[in-house]
């Protein structure tokens, strides 16, 4: 009688865990959204890993709206990550979880709902048959250069507590510093020295530089 309404706009769902879990949860969404993220069709790419918290932060958010929990802004992200993270201590987890189950919340059936990466990377590639292009130059480019940036900050990061802890223990005396990180790369045929930096954005040193201007 009404069976119309569970079947409209929601593909027939897999067999696999993500798909038990998206029927349990009513994610009727969240097949789109993987292909989505996964594949860059949205704004950012994501890599399986973080796709697993995604869905399993969606099961949680799911479970607690079930529960009449209301939830604050951050709030899923941040209960999910004192259920799981290594770094939260075994008594904060085991309030955590108390608290949840005090709410309502059947957190060991929502626990064990949880799915791995490789999962999620089985229910992209065997039941959803996504498959994921290479990424483009740009993308490697612009990605390699996050990562060097982030590292870069934080070589910086480190020196500048390290520096100013010295300084409190009276260990080392300097002024207002500021602390610059520069990586260099230098070709050993050309000599040329450039930046990391320099070197992405230009794609390539002095002795190439000729043969780049040609089709
Ligand atoms: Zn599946
Ligand atoms: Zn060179």
């Amino acid at each position: 009688m009404t069976d119309s309404n569970s079947s409209a706009g929601s593909s027939t769902s897999c067999g696999c865990k993500v798909g038990r879990i998206t029927t349990r949860y009513e994610l009727s969404e969240l097949d789109t959204t993987l292909v989505e993220y996964w594949t860059g069709e949205a704004s950012e790419q994501y890599s399986t890993r973080e796709l697993a918290t995604y869905v399993n932060q969606r099961v949680l958010e799911a479970a607690l709206e079930t529960a009449a929990v209301p939830i604050k802004d951050g709030e899923v992200e941040n209960t999910y990550r004192l259920l799981t993270d290594d770094d939260v201590s075994s008594g904060t987890r085991v309030q955590t979880r108390n608290e949840l189950q005090r709410d309502g919340v059947p957190i060991e059936q929502v626990e064990s709902d949880f799915t791995s990466h490789q999962t999620v990377y089985n229910h992209l590639t065997d039941c959803l048959e996504t498959s994921l292009e290479e990424p483009s130059d740009e993308d490697r480019l612009d990605r390699s250069a996050d990562k060097l940036g982030a590292l870069q900050n934080r070589t910086s990061a480190v020196t500048t507590s390290t520096v100013e802890q010295l300084e409190r223990n009276d260990i080392l005396e300097i002024g207002d510093f500021d602390v610059v990180v520069s990586v260099t790369v230098t070709c050993e045929d050309c000599l040329q020295e450039y930046t990391v930096r320099e070197l992405l954005e230009r794609g390539t040193c002095q002795c190439h530089e000729s043969s780049t201007g040609q089709d």
